[in-house]
């Protein structure tokens, strides 16, 4: 589903679902999904294991929030409705705003991409900042509170565990408490011990899909002068599986990424990271790290082994009183900037979810309800990885057709702006796929 087709969170929908709810984890599918719940529960309690601080930093608990985060026009849509004025705190936070038709230049299939006829105006900002954004917006309802330093450590259950009652929360002393709740949010992202605590209660876990892409992130941040916001992307190639890029953000930075793809891992010393960006075909990544003051030798690292969807839509049993949403459903190559975005979507069905019919029997339709937007976005992400002959794992139907059709679309798109933007509105998650293969688009593609 994309923004194009989703049902939109509307705040005029009204629910009555009971006194409590838990939501473990306060990323970003946890805040999204606090803020459906504030709605309809009297008090919403967000149980966080980290402290969290007023200010955009980076904690222990969201190691990727020192990498590049995209935020996708389906997530900023959706965040805009979730948190009316988001993005203009995000822009009185420091946020910056460009456009990724001409700011930002995208290299694929050897080249760069024309620009496109009209303005495609974006946000660049830390992962912190997206956060704290939130946050903050999430923190000023009614009802909600948050619990930080409180690691959960089990759920409570019925006899027979049928339901979640309630979960087990350890403080930093070491104490335990009990939290009762009508209903559990798991928003532990992607090691969620859902799955096993499933197992461990006579429930079925849910089966996993996976395709291996050992792909490797590494960071730093150099200086930016207020008005410059260029931005870049290079995409990696099965000839050359590395690429990077870097996007304006607050407090005159850029954030510069490099990535490689099964095994090709950018380095961690400065010398080291300047080489790669020096290995790419295009000079602007290099020419930044020449030009631009570092603002510090420190480079962050992240290796992402795979892509990995937990089945929860074909379980005939699920426990009532618990749902699990973001990257403990779904986490995907974060090459292709969707997990916020996908967290996003998925709170706006929790909350027709819950419009429909309270929170009975919910899991099974909410889990019903994301599965078409995992779906467009594990089918985005991992078709893309098929296109490298290493990667390991279920392959989507039409995939390696695809990727030969998107190959010639995207050569066709270095000189032609209006093919560009109708692949940036896809990438974005604004139109579905089905928009590139359109008679009149495949007619532009093949053209002599
Ligand atoms: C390197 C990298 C780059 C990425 N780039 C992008 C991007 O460009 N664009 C984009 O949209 N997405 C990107 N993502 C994905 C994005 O970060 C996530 O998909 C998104 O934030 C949703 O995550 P989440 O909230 O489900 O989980 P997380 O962000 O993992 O949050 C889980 C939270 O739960 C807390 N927690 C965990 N266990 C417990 C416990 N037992 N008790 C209490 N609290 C607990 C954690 O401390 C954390 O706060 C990237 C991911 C990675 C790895």
């Amino acid at each position: 589903m994309t923004l194009e087709t989703v049902s939109r969170y509307d705040p005029t929908r009204s629910f009555e679902s009971g006194d409590r709810a838990a939501v473990i984890g306060a990323g970003m599918a946890g805040l999204c999904a606090a803020r459906v719940l504030a709605d309809g529960f009297t008090e919403v309690t967000i149980v966080e294991r980290d402290s969290l601080s007023d200010k955009p930093v980076t904690r222990r608990g969201v190691p990727q929030s020192q990498h590049i985060h995209v935020l996708l026009e389906g997530g900023r849509a959706t965040l805009e409705d979730l948190f009316p004025g988001f993005g203009e705190e995000l822009l009185s936070a420091g946020g910056v705003s460009h456009d990724a038709a001409r700011d930002v230049k995208f290299y694929m299939e050897g080249g760069f991409l024309a620009n496109g006829p009209r303005r495609c105006t974006v946000y660049g900002a830390t992962r912190p900042l997206y956060e704290q954004v939130v946050r903050e917006q999430v923190a000023a309802l009614e009802g909600v509170h948050f619990r930080s330093n409180s690691q959960f450590t089990d759920y409570l259950v019925t006899d027979a565990a049928t339901s979640v009652t309630g979960i087990l929360v350890q403080d930093e002393g070491g104490e335990t408490t009990e939290i009762t709740t009508d209903l559990t949010v798991d928003a532990t992202g992607r090691t969620s011990r859902t799955p096993r605590w499933l197992d461990e209660h006579g429930y079925t876990r849910p089966s996993v899909d996976e395709v291996r892409i050992d792909v490797a992130y590494s960071s730093t941040i150099v200086e930016r002068p207020a008005t410059d916001r260029r931005g870049i992307i290079v995409a990696p190639s099965p000839q050359r599986p590395r690429g990077g890029t870097f996007v304006p953000v607050e407090d005159g930075r850029w954030v510069m990424t490099l990535w490689g793809m099964h095994g090709d891992a950018p380095p961690t010393d400065p010398a080291g990271f300047a080489n790669f960006a020096a290995s790419l075909p295009v000079p602007d990544l290099e020419r930044m790290l020449n030009d631009q003051p570092w603002r510090t030798d420190d480079i962050a690292h992240y290796p992402f082994p795979s892509n990995l969807r937990r089945r929860y839509e074909d379980l005939d049993r699920f426990p009532e009183g618990l749902i699990v949403i973001g990257d403990g459903v779904a986490s995907f190559n974060p090459i292709y900037g969707q997990g916020m975005s996908v967290a996003a979507f998925e709170a706006a069905q929790l909350q027709h979810a819950l419009v429909a019919d309270s929170h009975t029997n919910l899991a099974p339709r909410f889990f019903d309800r994301i599965e078409e937007t995992v779906d467009l976005a594990w089918n985005l992400a991992v078709g893309s990885d098929h296109q490298f002959p290493q990667t390991e794992g279920p392959k989507p139907r039409g995939t390696d057709f695809l990727n030969w059709y998107l190959s010639r679309f995207l050569r066709k798109a270095h000189t032609d702006g209006e093919l560009w933007e109708l692949f940036f509105s896809v990438q974005m998650m604004e139109k579905p796929p089905t928009a590139l293969l359109h008679p009149r688009v495949v007619w532009r593609v093949f053209k002599p």
